[in-house]
């Protein structure tokens, strides 16, 4: 291939060596190829100039775009995380209009455009990550910019009707329709963006599944990211969780670890757990379930409410059921280092996943990779999460009933260890071969394939038109 490979995302790792399943893969994929990393500069300043700021780097190039206080208050904090993903989690009852996010949302992107249009040729192949550049395409294709840009979305498509309730509903669609390529994280993610594309009348569905937007194809397809499999796996052996939790002999935990969103249905997982408890006889074994759910986006109203709520939950649960010596629901706002959590999820005896809506849910897969494969947990796992579709052989749960997630948690702790190991060896499987670096080939081989007589037409229509 001729041209460069230019990843666009909105972190990029500040130092040599970066931590992290999806940045690793993007730093492997550059290390081999060469190429450039494109993101934004984690300090925010006063005001942002239109020059790149280098950033140390051996065997590629990384460059970092500057965001202003108003950038960040209208596109990262605005835009994108209250406006953006409400309405592809499926809570359009959360969308925080406010006048200036949107316009501070392209606005940040056309500067990025043309800067990336500087240093761009006819050659290079743009892939864009996530739903921070939207409008990055139509925005390169304004300043002049012909090579083949891809978008992949890790968050859910969103649902036609949510859509509705987005005043930009339209340029949305324009900015999808932009790009080459849409990468999305699952079939159902797919099937709603095609849907959205026909019903509007935008786009004319293909016979082989693209998209005919005037003389132009867009080709929308699902690529399930996965998880640094066989290294999580190795870490889970370094420690050991029990001790860590200073479990006695006759305890088990469940395990929960997320970023403190709304999205993940947490609050509707305590009371899930607290029904189990509710209606299980003290035993020989006493659970108890460890959620780790450090805060993020403390900025955004809807998250701050969130933990209050939890809080109460929690609170309640615990004063009802607590013991002298033991207590049910043991609850962690804090990161966990990687090492930490790796040990910790190999000796739950479940993990439990209740997102209402989510892209993919990596905590899922780390679970898997985790655990023991000769005495594994086991995992439940919410069926409207992206994973669901993958994942077949976890205890699938509606994380909108707490009665279903009770009844899976007392059939998880029942079930017998040879269904425990014939349903973690098919998962773990999938785990180790769907990883990460082969999510990244797979988007990068369609990226990178070569164009056929057809798209260079389109292409070469598309210099002229920009011309
Ligand atoms: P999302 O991308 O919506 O946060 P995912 O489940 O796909 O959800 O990915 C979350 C990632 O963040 C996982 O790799 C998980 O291990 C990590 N993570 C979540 N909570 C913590 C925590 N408290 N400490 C350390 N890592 C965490």
């Amino acid at each position: 291939m001729t041209g460069r490979l230019i990843v666009v995302s909105n972190r990029i790792p500040m130092g040599d060596v970066p931590s992290g399943g999806l940045v690793v893969a993007i730093h492997e994929a550059l290390s081999e190829r060469g190429g450039l990393w494109i993101g934004a500069h984690p300090e925010v300043v006063d005001e942002a100039g239109e020059e790149f700021i280098d950033l140390p780097s051996d065997s590629y190039e990384k460059k970092a775009f500057r965001v202003s206080e108003e950038d960040h208050r209208t596109h990262y904090l605005g835009y994108a995380n209250s406006v953006l993903w409400p309405l592809c989690h499926h809570r359009a009852d959360l969308l925080a209009m406010e006048p200036s996010y949107a316009p501070g949302y392209v606005r940040l992107n056309q500067r990025v455009a043309r800067m990336i249009a500087q240093i761009a040729t006819p050659e290079d192949r743009i892939w864009v990550q996530d739903y921070h550049f939207l409008p990055l395409a139509a925005a390169l294709r304004a300043e002049g910019v012909t090579c083949r840009i891809g978008l992949f979305l890790h968050i859910p498509f969103p649902h036609g009707s949510d859509l509705d309730a987005l005043s930009e509903r339209d340029d949305f669609l324009s900015w999808i329709a932009a790009f080459d390529l849409v990468g999305l994280q699952t079939q159902a993610d797919v099937a709603r963006c095609l849907e959205t594309f026909r019903a509007s009348g935008k786009g004319q569905i293909m016979l082989d599944g693209r998209i005919r937007i005037g003389k132009r194809k867009l080709d929308v397809l699902s690529f399930p990211i996965g998880i640094d499999a066989e290294r999580f796996a190795e870490l889970a052996t370094k420690a050991d969780g029990r001790s860590l939790l200073n479990l006695s002999p006759r305890e088990d935990i469940i395990i929960g670890v997320d970023r403190l969103d709304y999205s993940k249905g947490l609050p509707n997982r305590f009371r899930g757990f607290g029904l189990f408890l509710d209606k299980s006889e003290e035993g020989d074994r006493r659970v108890s379930l460890l959620q780790i759910a450090p805060p993020t986006r403390e900025d955004v109203t809807a998250y701050a409410e969130i933990r209050d709520e939890l809080e109460a939950i929690s609170g309640k649960i615990n004063g009802a059921h607590t013991e002298l010596d033991w207590t049910p629901i043991r609850y962690i706002h804090r990161p966990v280092p990687r090492e930490t959590l790796a040990a910790l999820y190999r000796v739950a005896r479940i993990g439990l996943v209740t997102s209402l809506a989510d892209g993919m849910n990596l905590v899922a897969k780390e679970y898997v990779a985790a655990q023991d494969p000769e005495d594994p947990g086991v995992l439940i796992l919410s069926r409207t999460a992206g994973a669901a579709e993958q994942m077949g052989e976890a205890l699938m749960i509606n994380p909108y009933d707490p009665g279903d997630i009770a009844r899976a948690i007392a059939t998880a702790l029942a079930m017998p260890m040879e269904e425990r190991k014939r349903r973690h060896a098919a998962l773990r499987k999938g785990v180790m071969t769907e990883n990460v670096s082969a999510w990244c080939e797979s988007c990068l081989s369609w990226l990178e394939r070569p164009r056929r007589p057809s798209q260079r037409e389109e292409e070469s229509d598309r210099e002229q038109e920009t011309t």
